[in-house]
This record gives structure tokens, C-alpha cells and sequence, in this order.
């Protein structure tokens, strides 16, 4: 087995009072395309400012491609960091940008040249090369600043917040972009991000960060499908979480259970299906109507409310809405 791009061991990062990092251990192979997924404050940004060099930590190490490269400075790391701000010069255009860091170590002209085309060719940019950043949209001056740490040819590439900047629409082309992009150059990407839907959509593996250190580490379907605890499940989607006692599986084992929004059907109360002993009543409280699905939010006889998330198939918005109030079975 060839050794994983980025290997953490017992990281920790305290600065004075405040423990940031409080120990994590990570391993993220070649060629992954991972997100560090947390509410704000969770140490996601330190554990990736670690591995780029820019902070110590205070107790663990970081290898890349099984070197120890913990007490290294930044330069000397075999990696690229791409800023949420971008961090592009003002006065230099596209071409220079992305050459920058070539000409700081010397690479020869023609060679820095065709690198820099080529690094611009990868994240579709052909054609802007004299452009200044200030004549580009916010989604051209994010790829330039991919291409310049590109350009570098890292190990791995460091991403933080990459889209955070961009609006909506820009965000969910420059997702599936991305993701292209990275596979073509088959480059490490590691990305932090605080906007699930983001990490779920774009990686091949996600560690969702809590409080310093990691809940879960695993697919987008397994941290979905299968959250490790409470916290996850509530962060990632919405969730309904019911306290109560398990009636098969582990039988009578009392816990909090999650159930997607989108598992469950909304039927009538005279609706005779299978499977009502894993049904619930209520009254509808409050429909959102949300284009191609319909949320409803459900208050329960036995207590609390459910989130249910119905596919508008064959409805109108008037249909929908009118189930305000109304008696249903969640199945
Ligand atoms: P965000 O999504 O807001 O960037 P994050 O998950 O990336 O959050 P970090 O930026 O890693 O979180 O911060 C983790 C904790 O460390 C926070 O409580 C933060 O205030 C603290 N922290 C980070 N950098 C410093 C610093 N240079 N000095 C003091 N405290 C810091």
C-alpha cells in the first residue's frame, strides 16, 4: 500500500485558553477528493491551516506522502492552499497571476509559460490570459486561483471555503466544475467547507468536525444514511430525531432515532397500508411549498412534530396548501 496523501496523528492545536483542535487522527488516501465538514468554530480551518504549514501544532504531526513534515515551513510542504478570498494580484494579469509562484522559484521562462497555459487550460480559463482579476467574474477569478496552485503541481491541494464567495447559482456550476476538474488533474483535494449540501455533493469522503475533533469520518451516503451520533444527523440534512424505544433490531433499547424527511409518506388517516405499526398521526402544522417538493411539518398526537418531505408529482401549490390543519398518517 503506497502511503495516504495526508496522514494526521494525535493532532492538537490550544491557542491560550481556547483548544481548538482537541485530537485528531486522520488518514486521506491519493487522489481522494475530501471534505472537513463543521459548524463555525469547530476547527476545521486550524486543522487545515496546520497542514498547510501555516500554524504549529501543539501536540500531534502531519505526514505527506509519509514524510513528517510537521516542524516544515510552508514552502517547503508539497502542497498549495486556494483561499476563500483568492488572494490574486490586482496588477498583474490572469498569466502573471498563475506564473507567480514559478518566477519565486525560478523556473525558466518558456517552461513557466506553458505550464501557466496549461494550468489554465484545466480549469477552462483559455483565452483570458491578459485579462486583469478586476475584468472577471467571481467564478473566473476562482479558477485563476485554482490554476495558480495548480501550476505548482502539489501533492495535495488545500481548498478553504473554495465557493464560499460565490452566489448560489455560480456555486452549485462551480460544484460539479470542481469535481470534474479535480479528477482530470488527479490531484488530492481537501476542502473545508461549513455548507453540508457542498461537501455531500463534491467528495468522495467527508469528516464532520465537532467541537475540535472528528464525529464521523465516511462516504457522503454512509455519513447520510448512517450518522454516528446525534450531532451528525442533526447537522447534515434535516433531520427528525424521535426519543423512544426500538420495537425490532435492538430490541427495546431505548435511544434517539433519525428519520429523513424524504423516508416518509404522508397518507390519510383511513389509508389502510402495510407497515402502520411504524406509523405515527398528527395534524398538518404548517406546508412549505418549495417548487419540485413540498415540506410539511407535522405535530404529532403522541407528542413533538415530524418533518416530512413529499415529491410534488401531480400537484398544484393550491392542492398542497390546503392540507393545512388536516389529519394525516406519517408512514
Ligand atoms: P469557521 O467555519 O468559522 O472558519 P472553523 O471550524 O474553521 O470555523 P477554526 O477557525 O479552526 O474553526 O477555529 C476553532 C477555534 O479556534 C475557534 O474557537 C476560534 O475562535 C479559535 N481560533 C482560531 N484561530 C485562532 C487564533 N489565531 N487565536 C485564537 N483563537 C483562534
Amino acid at each position: 500500500m503506497s502511503d495516504p496523501a495526508v496522514r494526521l496523528t494525535g493532532l492538537r492545536k490550544s491557542f491560550g485558553a481556547v483548544d481548538a483542535v482537541t485530537g485528531v487522527d486522520l488518514d486521506i488516501a491519493d487522489g481522494e477528493f475530501f471534505a472537513m465538514l463543521g459548524p463555525s468554530g469547530s476547527g476545521k480551518t486550524t486543522v487545515l491551516r496546520m497542514i498547510a504549514g501555516f500554524e504549529t501544532p501543539s501536540a500531534g504531526t502531519v505526514e505527506l506522502g509519509g514524510v513528517d513534515v510537521t516542524r516544515l515551513a510552508p514552502f517547503e510542504r508539497d502542497v498549495n492552499t486556494v483561499f476563500q478570498d483568492y488572494a490574486l494580484f490586482p496588477h498583474m494579469n490572469v498569466a502573471d497571476n498563475v506564473e507567480y509562484g514559478l518566477r519565486v522559484k525560478r523556473v525558466p521562462r518558456a517552461e513557466r509559460r506553458e505550464r501557466a497555459l496549461a494550468a489554465l487550460a484545466s480549469v477552462r480559463l483559455e483565452g483570458m490570459e491578459r485579462r486583469r482579476p478586476g475584468q472577471l467574474s467571481g467564478g473566473q477569478r476562482q479558477r485563476v486561483a485554482l490554476a495558480r496552485a495548480l501550476v505548482n503541481r502539489p501533492r495535495v491541494l488545500l481548498l478553504d471555503e473554495p465557493l464560499g464567495a460565490l452566489d448560489l447559482k455560480l456555486r452549485e456550476e462551480m460544484q460539479v466544475e470542481l469535481k470534474s476538474i479535480q479528477r482530470e488533474v488527479g490531484i488530492t483535494f481537501l476542502f473545508v467547507t461549513h455548507d453540508q449540501e457542498e461537501a455531500l455533493t463534491m467528495s468522495d469522503r467527508v469528516a464532520v468536525f465537532d467541537r475540535g475533533r472528528i464525529e464521523q469520518v465516511g462516504t457522503p451516503a454512509e455519513i447520510y444514511e448512517r450518522p454516528a451520533s446525534t450531532f451528525v444527523a442533526g447537522f447534515v440534512g434535516t433531520s427528525n430525531l424521535i426519543s423512544g424505544r426500538a420495537a425490532q433490531a435492538v430490541l427495546g433499547r431505548e435511544g434517539t432515532f433519525s428519520v429523513r424527511p424524504e423516508k416518509l409518506r404522508l397518507a390519510g388517516l383511513d389509508e389502510t397500508v402495510d407497515g402502520t405499526e411504524h406509523s405515527a398521526t398528527g395534524t398538518v402544522a404548517e406546508v412549505v411549498y418549495a417548487g419540485p417538493a413540498t415540506r410539511f411539518v407535522v405535530e404529532l398526537d403522541a407528542g413533538g412534530r415530524l418533518i416530512a418531505l413529499q415529491q410534488n408529482l401531480q400537484v398544484s401549490s393550491m392542492d398542497v396548501m390546503g392540507l393545512r390543519g388536516t389529519r394525516v398518517r406519517l408512514i
